[in-house]
């Protein structure tokens, strides 16, 4: 599984607060992926965060 995250992130902070092992804010405040793959025991983790996600921008294919 890949994880990325679109250009319309918000800012929110809820990803990397929820999935920091994956999900961290750049310089400009706003989300990356910065591990890919994601490694299998953490899909669910990087899932509840995009599922959290209040502007659907985490794309995980
Ligand atoms: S949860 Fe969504 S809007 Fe919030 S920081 Fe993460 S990608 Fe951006």
């Amino acid at each position: 599984m890949y994880a990325t995250v679109e250009s319309d992130c918000i800012g929110c902070g809820s990803c990397e607060a929820v999935c920091p092992e994956i999900f961290r804010m750049n310089d400009d405040g706003l989300a990356e992926a910065y591990v890919n793959p994601v490694p299998s025991e953490l899909e669910e983790k990087a899932k509840e965060a995009a599922d959290m996600c209040p502007v659907d921008v985490i794309i995980l294919e």
